[in-house]
């Protein structure tokens, strides 16, 4: 997925300047970046329009300012992908609160959305965490549609602990035509109504919850999407919006492998941002959507994923999570290092792995490892001590531990001084991807 905004990168490093040439092929490299993550095309086409004409904007500010005689600080590369990532959030980003309270009695929050798109776990999920912000919701139970619908609602209400309305036999426009009375009996100020879906929009479904809507006028209606689908979610939240109005949007099954681009066509699409996202089943796993952590994970970092499901092949999940979090996070130390490439030898191809790991395929070749080499590299960790291994830069301090450690492994100092300022380079780098707004925190479920 990222693979095209590294390429545009790549294609501008090196430059000082962005020019229209340049721009061109890097928009190029990025057109392909968006389509992979599941971005819809018209959506992507608006897009590149948009950074295109910033691009170029800055083109004629930096020439302005040339002649002047200044000079530039950030180089081509970086200034693109500022504009690229900035602009993502701009197009995921809703004004306003995500939601709407009325002013003074009961606020309805109306759910809408395709059948199995997590209407019913979202409903809950809401309840849940408005309950913790000190409302008192009360979950209506609409669905009529499948008989097990308002038994799941049931369920999911009584695991937090909220009450959950329905009448059984009665029409869904019934059902919540009455719950503000309950509502109100109950001491309720908030009401979920967790509505029937379909598997596509259709003419009954969109009657009966614009029925629903003319009855309860609810301030709020949020359209459940689940990230998967990917391109269509234009086609769905285009169909709900014209009928309904909506007024925004919960993402769900984010922690599976969805790209995240439907968080960027449906703001365009219907003018509703994304305000949720749902990162599991549980109904906690919930949270107010961050378009900058999804800014991230558009522009991608790399295969963060493909590279865990290899170690947990050689080492259960949990370590693997814990050592790549280290990795990104930049504190990790010759001995996590030294236990990687034991287990990098267990695993196989190290360019693969390599080449999954953030930024790795940017390496300037001298730093590029190769298998045989990781046996010198072991040989000559082991003869770190273990002050040496937490703090490698002692090396570079004293050079006369290089020289012990080269004659202690039966390698060349230069090669000890290379691993060193290998290892600092890539602590470094990690480090760096860690502090860009935290690279772990952007993928939900991983922290
Ligand atoms: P509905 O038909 O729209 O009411 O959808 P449900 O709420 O019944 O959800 C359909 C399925 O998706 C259920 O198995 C849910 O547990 C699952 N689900 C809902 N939200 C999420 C999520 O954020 N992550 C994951 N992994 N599963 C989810
Ligand atoms: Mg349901």
């Amino acid at each position: 997925i990222a693979k095209g905004f590294r390429q545009a990168k790549n294609r501008l490093a090196g430059l000082t300047e962005l020019t229209e040439q340049n721009i061109e092929t890097a928009l190029r490299e990025v057109r392909l970046s968006l389509l992979e993550a599941d971005v819809e095309l018209g959506v992507v086409k608006v897009f590149l329009a948009r950074v295109k004409e910033k691009a170029l904007g800055e083109v004629v500010r930096v020439r302005a300012k040339g002649q002047g005689g200044e000079t530039m600080k950030v180089s081509a590369a970086d200034q693109f992908v500022k504009i690229c990532h900035d602009e993502i959030i701009e197009f995921m980003t809703g004004e306003g609160p995500a939601l709407t309270f009325a002013e003074k009695g009961i606020t309805g929050i109306m759910m809408v959305g395709l059948q199995g798109s997590g209407k019913t776990t979202s409903s809950a999920k809401l309840a849940r965490y408005l309950q913790k912000d000190g409302k008192k919701p009360l979950l209506v139970a609409a669905d009529m549609q499948r008989p097990a619908a308002v038994e799941q609602l049931q369920v999911l209400g009584k695991s937090v602990d909220i009450p959950v309305f329905n009448i059984p036999g009665e029409s869904p426009v019934a059902i919540c035509e009455k719950a503000e009375a309950e509502a109100k009996r109950l001491g309720r100020d908030v009401i979920i109504y967790d509505t029937a879906g379909r598997l596509a929009i259709d003419e009954a479904l969109m009657q009966e919850l614009a029925d629903i809507k003319t009855k309860v006028e609810p301030e709020n209606i949020l359209l459940v999407v689940d990230a998967m689908i990917g391109q269509d979610a234009v086609k769905v939240s285009k169909g709900f919006h014209d009928r309904l109005s909506l007024t925004g949007v919960v993402l769900t099954k984010l922690d599976g492998d969805a790209r995240g681009g439907a968080a960027m066509s449906v703001k365009e699409v219907t003018g509703a941002a994304v305000r949720f996202a749902g990162i599991g089943e549980g109904t906690d796993k919930f949270e107010e959507f961050r378009p900058e952590g999804m800014a991230s994970r558009v522009l991608g970092m790399g295969d963060v994923v493909g590279l865990m499901k290899d170690f947990e092949d050689v080492v259960d999940q949990e370590k693997a999570a814990a050592d790549a979090m280290k990795m990104l996070q930049g504190d990790f130390t010759l001995d996590d290092f030294l236990a990687q490439i034991r287990m990098i030898q267990k695993m196989g191809s190290l360019k693969d792995i390599m080449g999954k790991l953030p930024g790795m395929d940017q390496l300037p070749a001298d730093v590029n490892l190769d298998d045989r080499e990781l046996v010198k590299i072991e040989a000559m960790i082991s003869s770190f001590t273990s002050f040496e291994r937490r703090d490698p830069y002692a090396l570079i301090r004293e050079p006369s531990r290089v020289a012990r450690i080269a004659r202690g492994s039966g390698t060349p100092e230069q090669a000890v001084s290379e691993l060193v300022q290998r290892f600092l380079f890539m602590k470094q780098m990690m480090g760096n991807m860690g502090g860009m707004g935290g690279l772990l925190g952007n993928i939900p479920g991983m922290r």
